[in-house]
């Protein structure tokens, strides 16, 4: 049997070189051996943006137009829009038996985002509990492989456990998926924040224009204790060089930039127009190819809906076992 990938975005904005090394090169390679599925997380989107739906619609087809910016190859890769699959809204309430408040309560990157979206006080039940729809997420897909960035840990964490709940409790029906993160696990953002992320404004989107690269990068976080570009300088911790770790391919230029660093013999300017020129290197195919496809708007409409289509009939086939499993298949 060809094992599956299930892996997915909140459509909350179009997205970004994190994603890139988190997760989606991930996909590109592994779409050669597993059956992928893709899901454009609305409903989750909405848990934390639920005054504003109207983001949704042009931003999912944004996070579909990236997947193939980077190489995400239509006929291997199925993209699901989550809201149009509403057998997860069926699995997500029986999930809902299966964890206490204290496993929530505990989960380390929902307690960040509570306080990181201000809901300390106001907390929506959705939000809280959407570890639990992204649990269904991944295992009404029997994925094996989540490809994801190592924020999502804990996510993957809380399915493994409802999966071993369920299958014991009622039947051998669900897989317990692994997490696979990608070449770098969290890339920081440009103001130098331990993550970049949609929602935090610290972010390099794999669509920007050269110039827009260029202001984000130039106005990046370096060494807050470095004032003159004599000043002996840090290089760990400082995202300009965490990047230039992870984008620049000429390792011999990076060394020896650290090291003029370290010693105060190069100005931030110099630092950051390098960098400039390697992301420029990483990003021309990619935006070339992002145009290529947002011309052809009725294209990429087709693929989301026949990805849909395919991942929804998955979808049905595993509730149907569920139901079984669970005794709730009624005759009448
Ligand atoms: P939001 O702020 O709306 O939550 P996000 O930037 O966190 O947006 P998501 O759609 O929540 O993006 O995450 C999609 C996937 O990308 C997840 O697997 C997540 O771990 C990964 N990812 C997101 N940001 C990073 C990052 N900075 N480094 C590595 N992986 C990341
Ligand atoms: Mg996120």
């Amino acid at each position: 049997m060809i094992k599956r990938i299930l892996t997915g975005d909140r459509p909350t904005s179009p997205l970004h070189l994190g994603h890139y090394v988190g997760s989606l090169q991930n996909r590109v390679r592994l779409q050669e051996e597993y059956d992928t599925y893709l899901l454009i997380a609305d409903v989750q989107a909405l848990t934390d943006n639920f005054e504003h739906p109207e983001k949704l619609e042009a931003n999912i087809f944004e996070v579909a137009l990236d997947y193939l910016a980077v190489g995400i190859d239509p006929n291997k890769s199925k993209f699901v829009v989550q809201s149009m699959v509403p057998e997860l809204t069926e699995l997500t309430i029986y999930f809902m038996n299966l964890v206490t408040t204290a496993t929530l309560e505990r989960n380390p990157t929902l307690k960040d985002e509570i306080k990181q979206k201000n809901f300390i006080k106001n907390l929506p039940v959705g939000f809280y509990t959407y570890p639990i729809s992204q649990a269904s997420d991944i295992t009404i897909f029997k994925a094996h492989l989540v490809p994801v960035g190592e924020d999502q840990l804990p996510m993957i964490e809380q399915a493994r456990e409802i999966v071993r709940r369920f299958n014991r409790m009622y039947d051998k029906v669900l897989i317990e998926p692994k997490a696979l993160v990608g070449e770098v696990a969290r890339l920081p953002g440009t103001d130098g924040g331990a993550k970049m992320g949609k929602s935090l404004g610290n972010c390099i989107y794999l669509g920007d224009p050269p110039d827009v690269v260029r202001k984000r990068v130039m106005s990046m976080y370096t060494d807050p204790t470095r004032v003159h570009p004599t000043d002996p300088g840090h290089v760990e911790g400082n995202p300009v060089f965490t990047y230039h770790d992870v984008f620049n391919p000429d390792k011999a230029e990076v060394e020896d930039l650290k090291e003029r660093y370290r010693k105060g013999k190069v100005g931030d300017v110099e630092v950051k127009e390098k960098l400039f020129k390697a992301l420029n290197v990483v990003l021309e195919p990619i935006r070339a190819r992002r145009e290529r496809f947002a011309s052809k708007p009725e294209r990429v409409r087709e693929i989301i809906v026949e990805g849909t289509r395919k991942g929804r009939a998955v979808a049905q086939e595993t509730m149907a076992e569920v139901r079984t499993a669970m005794k709730i298949s009624y005759k009448f």
